[in-house]
């Protein structure tokens, strides 16, 4: 059994997962969760776009795909104040972490439920979730569980941007300015092609030419080992280029391998 873990909204990022699982496993099953435990106080887990009825009509032509789209007191029968947790330290509080407390370890503990409801063979995240995904092979490594974590490639828009549930919320004006995300870490992989290995001469070019290009707030845009998440001195092909920002309120992440 293949499983891909979504919080609904779905799109052709979410699609091809499923395209993923169907290849390899007999059964996919998709889950269909906004998770209450992976947001702040202050963040949108209210806000956050819900579409059942959709979802399933794009999930129809899926033959062999179950659903499985529970009440929040299913998975956690307990106050979530009281709930058992799940926290892979260190990786959890970096990048996004720094910002979003807590919010990995809530994904770790929903994942780690699903898994154990599920008890699929193979799982199937996006790399558009770079660190979630580093977090939770992490987290399977750790707790000798028995599934394999599979990466998928970022399915992105004509211009670049990156498929997200967010991207509706985005006015035209900064919906146009989003695609300069992909343009500026192109921008890196360009520079690393032509000799540049010097971290910080590579990310303050992608970040003047995201200032120049649009009104985006940089939370961060920085290069890191694609295991350790750490910033590096000297970049190499593996290396990952990692940016979060907001464009208004809404915040978007993205990312390359360098080489
Ligand atoms: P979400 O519903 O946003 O929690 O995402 C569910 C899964 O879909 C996660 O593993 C995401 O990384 C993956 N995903 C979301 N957007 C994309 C995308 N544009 N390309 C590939 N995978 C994606």
């Amino acid at each position: 059994m293949g499983f891909v873990p979504t919080m609904g909204a779905l799109h052709q990022g979410h699609l091809s997962l499923v395209d993923r699982s169907l290849k390899e496993n007999e059964i996919t099953l998709v889950s269909i969760f906004v998770n209450p435990t992976q947001f702040g106080p202050s963040e949108e887990f209210k806000k956050y776009p819900r579409s059942l009825d959709s979802d399933l009509e794009m999930l129809k032509p899926y033959a062999s795909t179950m659903v499985f789209a529970p009440p929040v007191n299913q998975i956690y029968p307990r106050p979530l104040t009281e709930t058992t947790g799940v926290c892979v330290p260190k990786l959890s509080n970096l990048l996004c972490g720094r910002t979003r407390p807590g919010h990995f370890d809530g994904v770790c503990t929903v994942v780690l439920r699903l898994f154990n409801m599920i008890r699929p063979d193979r799982v199937y995240f996006g790399e558009k979730d770079f660190q979630q995904f580093t977090i939770l092979k992490r987290m399977a490594e750790d707790l000798f569980l028995p599934i394999d974590i599979v990466a998928c490639p970022i399915v992105r828009e004509l211009d670049g941007l990156a498929m997200s549930s967010r991207n509706r919320f985005l006015s035209p004006e900064n919906r146009r300015q989003a695609a300069m995300i992909y343009r500026s870490l192109s921008l890196a992989q360009k520079l690393y092609r032509s000799g540049d290995r010097d971290p910080s001469v590579i990310t303050s070019s992608c970040k003047l030419f995201l200032t120049e290009n649009s009104s985006i707030k940089i939370d961060y845009l920085t290069i890191v080992d694609s295991v350790t998440l750490e910033e590096k001195i000297n970049v190499d092909a593996s290396d990952r280029i990692v940016f979060a920002g907001f464009l208004g309120s809404t915040r978007l992440i993205d990312n390359l391998q360098i080489g």
